[in-house]
């Protein structure tokens, strides 16, 4: 199986073919091999169109909503950025290689160590991963804020005031807001006087954002 040549061609027919312009995303995109993230039984898929099980009960996000949301933080190398959500890390390893410092957030365990795994071996060593099993412990990271941009990459009720309060000024939060089985990609922007700007995008499907202000367990 060669992967590069299928990785190749999902960036052309699923990422640059439906409009992402954003070129050192897709450079990275080019660069990060998907199929390390996935379980084994799964690497053959990992170049498909769709979001694949990653165990628990999760999943990794399709390829094309990766690139959207990360096109969407407008990053430029120098960003501080915090990922609620680590999930399998692949999209960890874009903002890695895209951002100069990266902050991920994870509540389940075994995927996070399967993640930091992954990271090391691509020598990503920008990141720092925490894991939030604790059912009280809140969304966010607050010892580390402010955030030149923030992801989320699960669907979540509201936007969490915990994290746009995490936000620099400047910065960018990219989530899904919505019931538990549709939401819709949100950018907010918070600008010089602090202000928030809101810019909806494409509806999604994600898992569920578990927490204080999220869906209960
Ligand atoms: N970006 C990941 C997406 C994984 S799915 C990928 O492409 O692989 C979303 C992840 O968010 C799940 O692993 C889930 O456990 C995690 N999650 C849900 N609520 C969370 C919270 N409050 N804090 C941290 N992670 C959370």
């Amino acid at each position: 199986m060669n992967f590069e040549i299928m990785r190749r061609k999902m960036v052309q027919d699923q990422i640059v073919s439906r409009g992402i312009r954003d070129r050192r995303v897709i450079d990275a995109m080019l660069r990060i091999p998907r199929h390390i993230f996935v379980q084994e039984a799964f690497a053959a898929q990992a170049y498909n169109d769709k979001a694949l099980p990653i165990g628990e009960k999760q999943t990794i996000s399709q390829p094309y909503v990766v690139a959207l949301m990360t096109e969407k933080l407008a990053l430029t190398g120098t960003e501080k950025v915090l990922e609620i959500g680590t999930g399998s890390g692949y999209q960890t390893a874009l903002l890695a290689t895209l951002a100069d410092r990266v902050f991920s957030a994870e509540r389940i365990r075994p995927l996070a160590l399967r993640a930091r795994k992954c990271l090391d071996s691509l020598k990503l060593f920008n990141v720092q991963l925490r894991i939030n099993d604790n059912e009280g412990s809140p969304i966010g990271w607050e010892e580390e804020a402010p955030f030149d941009a923030v992801i989320v990459t699960a669907g979540a009720p509201e936007v969490p005031t915990i994290l746009t309060d995490q936000l620099a000024k400047g910065g960018r939060l990219v989530i899904p807001v919505g019931t538990d089985s549709e939401q819709q990609l949100l950018i907010i922007v918070k600008d010089e006087a602090g202000d928030l700007l809101y810019e909806p995008s494409v509806m999604c499907r994600f898992v569920p954002l578990i927490g204080r202000q999220g869906w209960q367990a």
